[in-house]
């Protein structure tokens, strides 16, 4: 199954994308995490990457397009594969479609979450994430059992830089702006399936598996 998760900065995707990997085995593509690899490892990518990010502005397409394609040719994509913060722009959209097509290959379904945004802004400003691992962590409504340290593996957990108050709502308007217009692009091809939070307690990975019976692959 080739899946698109799409929804604002806090939305959940993160969580849910985990979530679905593990169920349906094939792997998480996450750019935002592909990114801050980059910047971590100090790479010339990371190094190109990082002001944009801190500042919350997208990193220019190109760029991001071309390690999708890197990570579409690996094996572990074969089979499936849960885009999370990718396509983000319309022509990220374009040019994964066509990426695409040349493998005789297309998205099933989009999957857009649909939460207000004071409960996004509060889940980013609240958000720890595991620098090692990846485990995601909210400090109201999922924390971890020892105060600063993750569960899983027993590293230091962290904020990242963009989770601050200012960036977070500038964030949000770069999400409007520029990937909100993605949803009537995957309505024309009619492959979005809406997924509504109203107060955040839903369970979206449940939600969303009950969705998808509907989808051919
Ligand atoms: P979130 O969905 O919580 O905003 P991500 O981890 O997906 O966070 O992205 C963090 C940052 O990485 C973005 O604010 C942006 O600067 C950059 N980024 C990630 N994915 C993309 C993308 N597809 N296009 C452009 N920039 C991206
Ligand atoms: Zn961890």
């Amino acid at each position: 199954m080739n899946l698109i998760l799409l929804g604002a900065p806090g939305a959940g995707k993160g969580t849910l994308a985990k979530d679905l990997a593990k169920i349906f085995g094939i792997p998480q593509i996450s750019t935002g995490d592909m990114l801050r690899e980059a910047v971590a490892a100090g790479t010339e990518l990371g190094k190109k990457v990082k002001d944009i990010m801190d500042s919350g502005a997208l990193v220019p397409d190109d760029l991001v397009n071309a390690i999708v394609r890197e990570k579409l040719a690996r094996p572990e994509c074969h089979n499936g594969f849960i885009f999370d913060g990718y396509p983000r722009t319309k022509s990220q959209a374009e040019s994964l479609e066509n990426l695409l097509k040349e493998d005789g290959k297309k998205i099933d379904a989009v999957i857009l979450l649909e939460v207000p945004k004071e409960i996004v802004v509060k889940r980013l400003t609240n958000r720890r994430i595991c620098p090692h691992c990846g485990r995601i962590y909210n400090l109201i409504t999922m924390p971890p059992s020892k105060e600063g340290i993750c569960d899983g593996c027993s590293s230091k957990l962290i904020t990242r830089d963009d989770d601050k108050e200012e960036v977070v709502t500038r964030r949000y308007e770069v999400y409007l702006e520029r990937t909100a217009p993605l949803i009537e692009f995957y309505k024309q091809r009619e492959i979005l399936f809406t997924i509504t939070v109203q107060n955040g307690d839903e369970d979206v990975t449940q939600m969303v598996l009950n969705v998808l019976k509907r989808v051919r692959k």
